[in-house]
């Protein structure tokens, strides 16, 4: 940024040392421009004086020029010459004409009516008289010493036959170059060979000199009285070359840039002075548009450096906070991945862990199941032994009829041995499904089937103690959620439980219902025994929860149960009855009709 304004101000710096330079340029440029301003005025000039330069000699043709110079006193003739001069001048736009004798002396004039005329007026002291009378013709410009006006005199020898009579003489005014070269911006300045300003827009340059009055001028502006000689001062002017044609003017405070033409006729040379106020204006505004370029490019250059700086300043950050990100990503990628194996493991763990309880639960199952059938061994004992005790006697009634020779008889004793052990075959039966290890699956079972095996199977038990079951099986089909075995064991379980709790009854009663509730099936279980404890509510379904004696229960009846039904995705629940003892309900959802049936 800092080089970037050094530049600045050098490029500026440059511009402003360039400046005379673009100066000098559109100087230049305006003399080029002005070279069409000399050539119209040379021109002009020329023309002017091309126009009168051969009126002199046609003049000297006229025979009334002879006649008044050979007889100058002629009254008759003079006015009419002095007339005929006047109305040639009018006509020809002529400032003077005048005819003078041999000695220079004026004998008619076109002015012949004005005060200042040059009738009588001797002018053998200037050049055009003595060029024409030497030479043929003669010229010259110079301030008129009779009427104070500058002209251009042309003259001409008046010859008659061949004898030299005199001179005729024009003069021509040149003001109105002058009044036509004051409308525009440059001044024109016409100077002779002595470096005299004879013409100009500016009148008060008249006859001052610019540069130097050559040697011997001086005395030849003095005896042929062309200027005044007190008025001939040099103007406070310097010079200074600048092009081939071309140089610079400073007149006082004024600077002009020059552009000079030669009439060579004249001896004059014309200049066409223009002031360089405009070019150095343009200069400095060119430089000043330069400058501000600069200035525009300097600004445009800093907003860019800028603008890049901050770009890559925000690049870097975004680099930056793309580095942290990626840096924390890869953190918390690894923090994950750590987490990820962790949980894989514990995953592991707790697959491990569930198979080990699950194993460990089938055990307990059928340590359950063992347990139960310890319970139920005196009772299956004395279902055992009583058609064990019927067969025998039976038998030996059989041998007896036999003996005494009454088959009839012995047969129906046999029949009666067959019927006592079909019996016991069944009660072997339910046995053998009861002690197997189940390996089924859960699906659709038929509920009261499964309830009347539970209550086969504890019917030596119930009728042990004389239990009363009070049951009203529903006529319909029941198909719940479940696996047979199980769901056998679960109701062998509460029904073993409700013998126990009412051990010290005669008559123990137990109530089975089998009901529909919000779409699902609930079979429950209500003794008459002292119900539950508010002990015993909180821990009922606790493993190795028990209140029975050492040898009677292990405390896992219910917690076994509890894991059954909820496996069937139903519920286990127990609570107090209004009427005493307690109520044990299983919920059961209902098997729809597409579900399969579960392998046994
Ligand atoms: P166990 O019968 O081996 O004790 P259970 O899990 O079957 O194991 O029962 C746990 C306990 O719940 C029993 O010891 C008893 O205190 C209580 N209990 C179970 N059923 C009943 C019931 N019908 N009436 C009162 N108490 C019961």
């Amino acid at each position: 940024m800092r080089n970037l304004a050094l530049l600045v101000l050098l490029a500026i710096g440059l511009a402003l040392a360039a400046l005379p330079r673009i100066e000098r340029y559109f100087i230049a440029e305006t003399a080029a421009r002005e070279e069409a301003t000399l050539r119209l005025a040379t021109a002009s000039l020329r023309g002017a004086l091309a126009r009168s330069e051969a009126l002199p000699a046609l003049l000297a043709e006229r025979p009334i020029l002879s006649e008044i110079l050979r007889d100058p006193d002629n009254e008759g003739l003079l006015p009419f010459a002095n007339e005929q001069l006047r109305q040639t001048a009018l006509t020809l736009e002529l400032a003077d004409i005048f005819v003078m004798d041999l000695r220079g002396n004026t004998i008619a004039a076109s002015n012949y009516r004005r005060e200042a005329s040059f009738v009588g007026r001797n002018f053998a002291y200037r050049p055009y008289f003595t060029d024409a009378l030497s030479l043929g013709r003669g010229r010259f410009h110079a301030l008129g010493v009779t009427s104070g006006q500058r002209g251009y005199y042309f003259a001409a020898p008046i010859i008659d036959n061949t004898e030299l009579l005199g001179v005729v003489a024009v003069k021509i005014h040149l003001d109105t170059f002058e009044q036509t070269w004051r409308d525009g911006d440059n001044t024109i300045i016409v100077m002779d060979s002595s470096n005299v300003i004879f013409l100009s827009d500016r009148e008060e340059w008249h006859f001052n000199t610019l540069g130097p009055i050559p040697d011997g001028a001086r005395g030849r502006i003095a005896a042929t009285r062309q200027y005044p000689l007190d008025q001939l001062t040099p103007l406070p002017a310097t010079r200074e070359p600048l092009g081939p044609t071309t140089e610079l003017l400073r007149i006082g405070a004024e600077e002009y840039v020059t552009n000079i033409g030669l009439i060579a006729a004249a001896g004059w040379r014309v200049w066409v002075l223009t002031p360089t106020r405009h070019a150095i204006l343009q200069a400095r505004q060119a430089l000043a548009s330069i400058i501000l370029v600069i200035l525009f490019a300097g600004l445009v250059g800093a907003l860019f450096i800028q603008r890049r700086a901050r770009l890559l300043e925000r690049f870097d950050q975004q680099r930056h906070h793309s580095e942290v990100l990626e840096a924390r990503v890869t953190e918390r990628t690894a923090d994950l991945h750590d987490a990820n194996a962790q949980l894989r493991q514990e995953v592991e763990e707790r697959r491990l862990t569930e198979a080990r309880l699950r194993k460990t639960q089938t055990d307990l199952v059928q340590a359950g199941k063992l347990a139960a059938l310890g319970q139920m061994s005196a009772a299956l004992s004395h279902e055992f032994n009583q058609p064990l005790a019927a067969v025998k006697s039976y038998a030996d009634n059989a041998a007896t009829f036999l003996d005494r020779d009454r088959p009839e008889e012995a047969r129906q004793n046999i029949g009666l041995i067959s019927q006592m052990a079909d019996r016991m075959a069944a009660i072997s039966k339910h046995l053998r499904n009861f002690a197997r290890r189940p390996q089924e699956k859960i699906g659709p079972v038929p509920l009261l089937p499964v309830l009347d095996d539970a209550l086969a199977l504890m019917r030596a038990r119930l009728a042990e103690v004389g239990a009363e079951i009070r049951y009203d099986r529903p006529e319909e089909e029941i198909t719940v959620m479940g696996g047979q075995v199980r769901l056998q064991q679960v109701l062998v379980n509460l029904l073993s439980n409700a013998i126990d709790a009412m051990e010290d009854q005669e008559v123990p009663v137990i109530e089975i219902s089998v009901e529909t509730r919000g779409g699902r099936w609930q079979v429950s279980v209500r003794d008459h025994g002292p119900g539950l404890s508010d002990a015993s509510l909180a821990q009922l379904f606790d493993p190795f929860f028990t209140t029975k004696s050492p040898g009677k229960g292990l405390g896992l009846g219910l917690s076994i149960s509890y894991n059954i039904v909820r496996d069937f995705g139903g519920r286990l629940a127990a609570h107090n009855h209004e009427g005493g003892g307690a109520v044990f309900t299983v919920d059961l959802a209902p098997a729809s009709d597409e579900t399969e049936i579960a392998a046994q």
